[in-house]
């Protein structure tokens, strides 16, 4: 970790991250990441419909499935440790991307609805760019509505579909890479087309190591 405070391992299309957030002469804190593909129906980490307020609820088989991971090197080994991450809190998230049709916006703008950011275009936790996507949204759309109130936001997002659109792209075929299994070529990592993919996530933040 020289020149990083962000390590990651690929076990297959599973994704092992842990970066330092801060360290002193006592005592690190570190974040982790596990992430991969859907498996489809039969995923018991798949839960396409549970509410938000259950992302702290870990199903039994992430335990299982992290401890069937082989061959860890340290400090992945001692991070992504079952018995370990049972007593740590656990967040699980779908990633999933959207992109609403532009005739679905422009068809709801005339009824004066209007929409922004991830309820318009949700790129994936890893891989998007959904933050900063969305602050050029919100000051764009000031802008538009300063200049010309709401009956210019038709005609801006005439103007701002292209790089949402291209943002959900990028950001599918990122996610899509960084799940990739090592010996994919880059011309066949890319299986989405469509405008839904989804693709788990269970995150840690600040958990602290204690240096002996
Ligand atoms: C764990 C995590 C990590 C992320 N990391 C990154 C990253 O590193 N880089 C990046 O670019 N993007 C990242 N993102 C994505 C980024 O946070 C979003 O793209 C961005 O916040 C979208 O902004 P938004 O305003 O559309 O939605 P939000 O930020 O979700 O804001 C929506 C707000 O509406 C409120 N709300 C919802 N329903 C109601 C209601 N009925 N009444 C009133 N209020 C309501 C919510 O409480 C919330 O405050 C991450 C997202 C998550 C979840």
């Amino acid at each position: 970790m020289k020149d990083s405070n962000v390590i990651e391992v690929k076990q297959k299309d599973s994704i092992l991250n842990i970066s330092v957030n801060e360290q002193t002469p006592e005592q690190f804190s570190v974040s982790w990441v596990y992430s991969r593909p859907s498996r489809g129906a039969s995923d018991a980490l798949h839960k396409p419909n549970r509410p938000l307020s259950s992302a702290t609820a870990i199903p039994a088989e992430f335990y299982q499935e992290i401890g069937a991971l082989e061959d860890l090197s340290q400090p992945f080994k001692e991070i992504f440790n079952a018995n370990k991450l049972r007593s740590e809190r656990v967040l699980h998230w779908l990633m999933r991307t959207i992109l609403v049709s532009l005739s679905e916006l422009q068809e709801l703008g005339r009824e004066g609805v209007f929409f922004m950011e991830d309820a318009v275009h949700a790129e994936p936790i890893i891989g998007g760019n959904g933050a900063n996507a969305a602050i050029r949204d919100g000051v764009g759309l000031a802008e538009c509505i300063s200049e010309d109130g709401t009956t210019g936001v038709l005609k801006w997002y005439d103007t701002q579909y292209g790089r949402w659109k291209e943002g959900v792209d990028e950001s599918e075929k990122m996610i899509a890479k960084v799940h990739s299994e090592p010996t994919y070529l880059p011309e066949v990592i890319y299986p989405f087309s469509g405008i839904e993919t989804e693709e788990l996530l269970f995150w840690n933040r600040k958990q602290s190591v204690v240096l002996t």
